[in-house]
């Protein structure tokens, strides 16, 4: 006899139709087929073409940002959105050890250093009140620049995630940031929709970075996508990951070491088919979790709503369990009958290649690690 049998079976009831229950997968109803066959008629299924275009201006519209930057995958539009915050070599980056490794490779693959923060317990995301303490000890402004007086390194940047959509307490932290004039690049790969305040996630910072991975709300096989506000900037991020060739009819001519991390136009023509339908695909989401809360309070069970003035596009549901050791037998139990959980990422510092950066206690951090579990999530 299972612990949670009603649980799994609950979760069974809302999807059916299925054997085995997925955490999370794409879906398929819409103009998807239409739009990528008329890509290969158009011929143009690699790195040029209409969808690409049609992509970034929608993205730019969801978001209400003034450009938008269709990229290769969500892990390399972060890579560029770094660098064009003014990451280099040498520098810091503010950021939390509770995240999917994406968030820290991309730090480092620009020579710079993760300084993991704790997160609130709220919003699972990077918290303004670690992030002011940290400053408050370690911060030092030399020139409009914010320096850690105990290594000496630029702070070039502060990097929140949303986690699993729920987005972070966006207008606290821009004041801590900007008091200390640290630029904010989000990492909003999860929250694609969610809304702080009525405002579009991935739209506060100096540049916002999404996802288009096969797991997230809507796909594009892989993508990624860049946001800013300003302009010039947008037209850099364009630049560096085409290549950084000089516009010419015919001649190669590059000004500035580039990236190839142009999104195929075949990947955005899926994107474009699945962003129509992002909206849909929320409103679902939001029914189900609703449903799941009723039920969860039922059992006495902490299933995660989002924080007051924010929306949470519900990427993937989740519940806080007692300790470890029920967890752990959630985990397994629900595993074993089909129906597919997961815990939350493992704090990224104990893995032993990214455990010498600096950090501060991270309480509310690993009280998360120990209880947080995604469930079945995928649009009904
Ligand atoms: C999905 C995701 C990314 C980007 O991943 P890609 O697979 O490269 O598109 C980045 N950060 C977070 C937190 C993510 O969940």
């Amino acid at each position: 006899m299972s612990n949670f049998n009603d649980i799994i079976g609950f979760i069974k009831n809302q999807y059916p139709s299925k054997d085995f229950i997925p955490l999370h997968e794409p879906n398929f109803t819409g103009k998807e087929k239409k739009y990528i066959l008329d890509a290969i008629d158009s011929t143009f299924v690699s790195s040029v073409g209409a969808y690409v275009d049609k992509f970034e201006l929608m993205m730019a519209d969801l978001t209400k940002t003034k450009k938008s930057v269709a990229v290769v995958n969500g892990t390399s539009a972060l890579q560029v959105a770094l660098r064009l915050s003014g990451v280099g070599t040498g520098d810091e980056v503010l950021t939390q050890a509770l995240t999917f490794i994406a968030t820290i490779n991309a730090i480092i693959y620009n020579g710079a250093s993760p300084i993991f923060l704790d997160v609130d317990l709220d919003t699972m995301g990077l918290s303004p009140n670690a992030v002011n303490a940290f400053l408050e000890e370690n911060g030092e402004i030399r020139e409009g620049v914010c320096y850690n007086k105990k290594t000496n390194k630029k702070i070039a940047a502060c990097m929140p995630m949303h986690t699993f959509g729920f987005p972070v307490h966006l207008n606290e932290l821009m004041t801590v940031c900007g008091k200390w004039n640290i630029p904010v690049v989000e990492d909003a790969a999860e929250s694609i929709g969610s809304e702080y305040k009525e405002q579009p996630t991935g739209s506060f910072g100096k540049l916002g970075v999404f996802s288009f991975n096969g797991n997230k709300i809507v796909t594009s096989g892989g993508g990624g996508a860049i946001v800013t506000n300003d302009i010039e900037l947008g037209l850099k991020a364009k630049h560096l990951t085409t290549t950084a060739k000089v516009p010419h009819p015919y001649e190669y001519v590059h000004d500035e070491i580039g990236y190839n991390f142009r999104m195929p136009n075949l990947n955005a023509a899926l994107a474009c088919a699945q962003l129509e339908q992002l909206g849909s695909f929320i409103q679902n989401k939001r029914e189900l979790a609703k449903q799941y809360n009723t039920f969860f309070i039922s059992k006495g069970i902490n299933f995660r709503t989002e924080s007051t003035n924010t929306k949470a596009n519900y990427w993937l549901m989740c519940l806080e369990l007692e300790n470890k050791k029920d967890r752990d037998l959630f985990l397994k139990e629900t595993n074993d009958n089909k129906v597919m959980t997961r815990p939350i990422w493992q704090l990224i510092f104990k893995s032993p290649i990214y455990s010498s950066y600096q950090r501060d206690a991270q309480e509310n951090a690993l009280f998360l690690e120990d209880r947080i579990v995604n469930i079945p999530s995928s649009v009904r």
